[in-house]
């Protein structure tokens, strides 16, 4: 028996992680491998470094012709603002995030960097002015350096240590047996959530980027932790041009603007209050979450 439990116990080591190693592989490949059809016109200009305004106007979409996903949205966030986006599951949220990324071109309308529509630039210099912190952040079997640094390789250890200390992770990184040096990932040190989510920010921040989406994590939490992450996103968003796409409306209550999508359109805009004040889609969802938070509250002790 134990001469049969000790290959299976091998194989299962070998094929965890040839699993993962498949899934950082094809996790990059999803990420790189997305705007391949989407090449450069001969004539792309570069976006100046600086300060940027992003508009979406008018701006249509669908992934499947059979299947509009976006009519007609149209919004501006003004260099240093920043703007949300709530809505329900599936309302076209995280599409405008990989618009602006220019995953895909629009079907209608057009989305403008400092005036200039993002189909004139190069990709290159888009993306290198936008900083995403995703939902599900990929950490790579490495060290904590390595998965910071992949924001920038060309960074310098100085910088990377600055970005981490930005992202609040000093704490935590002087905590650690390795410091920076510290493995993580699947076969290293498990972060949790939070953790995992400051290892995002001070990826993006690490570009230094005018431009920072984030893309926040549907997953239920208490209302400390949420206060956290609010106040993580105030502050890596300082300065820049901030689009964030959120499932907790607490997170976002102090955005300068609030956009509410319903089935791909603009339903609601305004600040916190005015929409409380309107009584409408918001309103409702916010007495709703405000309610969910609190029973969890109760249940987790954190009331
Ligand atoms: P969630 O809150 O669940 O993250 P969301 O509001 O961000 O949702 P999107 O991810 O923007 O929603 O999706 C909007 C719609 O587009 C959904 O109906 C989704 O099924 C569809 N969709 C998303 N990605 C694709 C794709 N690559 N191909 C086809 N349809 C897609």
């Amino acid at each position: 028996m134990l001469q049969l439990y000790i290959p299976l116990n091998f194989l299962g080591v070998i094929y965890r992680e040839i699993r993962q190693s498949l899934t950082d592989i094809e996790r990059m490949f999803g990420l790189l491998g997305q705007h391949k059809e989407i090449d450069d016109t001969p004539d792309a200009g570069s976006l100046a470094p600086g300060p940027a305004t992003v508009r979406f106007e008018h701006v249509d979409f669908h992934y499947d012709p059979a299947r509009d996903i976006l009519f007609d949205v149209d919004f501006t966030i003004p260099a240093g603002r920043t703007v949300a986006v709530v809505g329900h599951s599936g309302s076209g949220k995280s599409t405008l995030a990989r618009l602006l990324f220019r995953f895909y071109d629009v079907t209608g309308g057009r989305i403008t960097v400092n005036g200039v529509d993002v189909r004139d630039l190069q990709q290159d210099s888009l993306r290198r002015a936008i900083g995403i912190v995703p939902q599900d952040t990929v950490l790579f079997n490495d060290t904590l350096r390595y998965n910071i640094q992949y924001g920038n390789p060309e960074a310098s250890p100085g910088a990377v240590e600055a970005a981490a200390s930005a992202a609040q992770l000093d704490d935590f990184i002087a905590r650690l047996p390795e410091g920076m040096d510290t493995r993580v990932g699947e076969r290293g040190l498990k972060l949790s959530g939070g953790e995992k989510q400051r290892v995002a920010i001070a990826r993006a921040l690490l570009k230094d980027p005018a431009v920072l989406i984030f893309d926040e994590a549907t997953s239920a939490l208490d209302s400390k932790t949420e206060k956290a992450i609010q106040a993580q996103i105030d502050r890596a968003a300082r300065g820049r041009t901030a689009l964030v796409i959120a499932h907790r409306l607490s997170t976002v209550a102090h955005a300068d603007e609030i956009i509410v999508l319903d089935q791909g359109r603009i339903v609601e805009r305004g600040h916190h209050r005015e929409l409380l004040a309107a009584s409408g889609a918001y309103a409702q969802m916010w007495r709703l979450q405000q309610q969910e938070a609190h029973e969890r509250d109760l249940e987790t002790g954190a009331a």
